[in-house]
Parts: structure tokens; sequence; C-alpha cells
């Protein structure tokens, strides 16, 4: 676990985008990782998504307040959530402002058409390589498609840690792209699904209106938060 936290990317949002400005702009392969407590603790206990936490060819993002707080508690001067869906925005203007291309894998089909669709309506430069719903059987025969396209970004919304495990197997067949495992961001940017109110993200809430929006979660959420918070006291 502290061997995660030691990659968390420290700095915040805009010099994080930044960054990925300077990647996208020189084909510069990239492979983020946004992760929550519930990620993290994946990667304690499945060998393989924990394999690709620790990769040097992995960036991990904290999406989750959760993730922000305990790298501070263990001495990491994280700054601040870098979310999901904000890297996906970002990276949509960043493919609009230097003419890229993006593909967009997963999520339900009235979804991912409806994201292409908004793509194609409001950036005029960006252009979408294609897009296939996350329903389909075989997952890694699209990558083979994505891969024979060669876009310069490639957003999956698998739910994690599918998402991730697929990307890994495909990553060292490309030669250019900025690979991002997005959950449901598809479902906000969308439109079909609403993120939070502004107030709950400003105190940290998000998570909160969430678990009320999708009671379902809660088991999950629980079981993967109280373990994780245990964990990291114990680390200290
Ligand atoms: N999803 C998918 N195929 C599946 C399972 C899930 O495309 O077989 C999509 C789902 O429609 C949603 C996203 O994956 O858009 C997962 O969202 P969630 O908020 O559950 O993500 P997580 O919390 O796991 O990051």
């Amino acid at each position: 676990m502290r061997e995660y936290f030691a990659k968390v990317y420290k700095d915040g949002y805009e010099p994080f985008l930044k960054m990925l400005e300077k990647r996208v702009k020189e084909d510069q392969k990239t492979f983020v990782v946004t992760a929550n407590p519930e990620t993290l603790m994946i990667g304690t206990e499945n060998a393989a998504f924990d394999k690709i936490l620790r990769s040097e060819k992995t960036m991990i993002v904290p999406d989750g307040i959760g993730v922000v707080k305990a790298a501070n508690m263990l001495g990491y001067p994280v700054k601040e959530r870098v979310t999901g869906v904000e890297i996906v925005q970002g990276l949509f203007r960043l493919a609009d402002k230097h003419r890229k291309s993006v593909y967009l894998f997963g999520a339900k089909e009235d979804v991912v058409s409806r994201l292409a669709e908004r793509l194609e309506r409001e950036y005029k430069m960006l252009t979408v390589a294609g897009y296939q719903n996350g329903y389909v059987k075989d997952k890694d025969a699209v990558f083979e498609e994505i891969r024979a396209l060669s876009p310069d970004l490639v957003l999956v919304a698998l739910g994690i840690p599918a998402q991730e495990l697929l990307i890994a197997r495909h990553y060292d067949q490309f030669d250019k792209g900025i690979f991002v495992g997005v959950g449901g961001s598809f479902d906000v940017l969308s439109g079909l699904k609403k993120r939070a109110p502004a107030i709950f993200i400003r105190w940290n809430l998000e998570w909160l209106y969430r678990i009320i929006k999708e009671p379902g979660r809660f088991g999950r959420f629980y079981k993967s938060n109280v373990k994780f918070i245990s964990k990291i006291r114990k680390m200290r």
C-alpha cells in the first residue's frame, strides 16, 4: 500500500493537465489510473491489479478525497483531488486544441453514443476515432480494433479493475496514446447522469452524494473504506 502512495500525483489538477498536454503533443504513451480508497484496496487483494498500480508505466491520481487524506496522514504532501471526470473534460479540450483523436470504450450504448455525438458537436477540431459500448463479450477484440485506429486518447469506462486490467493487457502493443480508466465518467459527461451538486464537490462529499443516489453502492463502499481506514491507521 505504501508503494501506491509514493506514486500518487501530488501537485493537483492544473499541473497534471499541463503534463498531459505535453505528453499528448509529443505522442508519449501514458496510462493513468484514477484512484479512490476502493481502487487501492483492490490492489492489495488482486495480484494483477497490484502489478498495474506498482508498474512504472502507470501514473496514479487521487480521484477520491480518502486517498488525499490518507496520503497526507502518511506524510505524502498530496494537494487535492484530481478526478476522472475532470481529467476527461480536460483531455477533450486538449484534443480539440491540438486536433487529436479520441476513442470511447465503455458504458451503455445510449450513454456512449450520446457522448460521441456531443463531442462531434461541441469540439470542432477533435475527432472521434470510434466508440463501443462496454457490454460486448469480447473486449480484447475491441482493443485490437482500437489499435488499428491508433487514436491519441483511449478512454475506457468499464469500472475498476476491469478497465485497467484490459488496458494493461494491450498497452505494450500501442505506439502512442493516453489511456485512462474513467469509471462512471461517461454517464456524467453524456448528460444522462448528474454529477453531485457543486456544494458536495466543494466540501469533498461527492462520495456521500453517490451513496444517496445509488444506495446499492453502500455495501461496497463501506467494506472497502472501513478496511482502508484500518490499514492506513496501522501504517502510521
Ligand atoms: N460498465 C460497462 N460494462 C460492464 C460493466 C460496467 O461498460 O460490463 C460501465 C457502466 O455502464 C459505467 C461504468 O462501467 O458506465 C462503471 O461505472 P462505476 O461508476 O460503477 O465505476 P467505478 O465506481 O467502478 O469506477
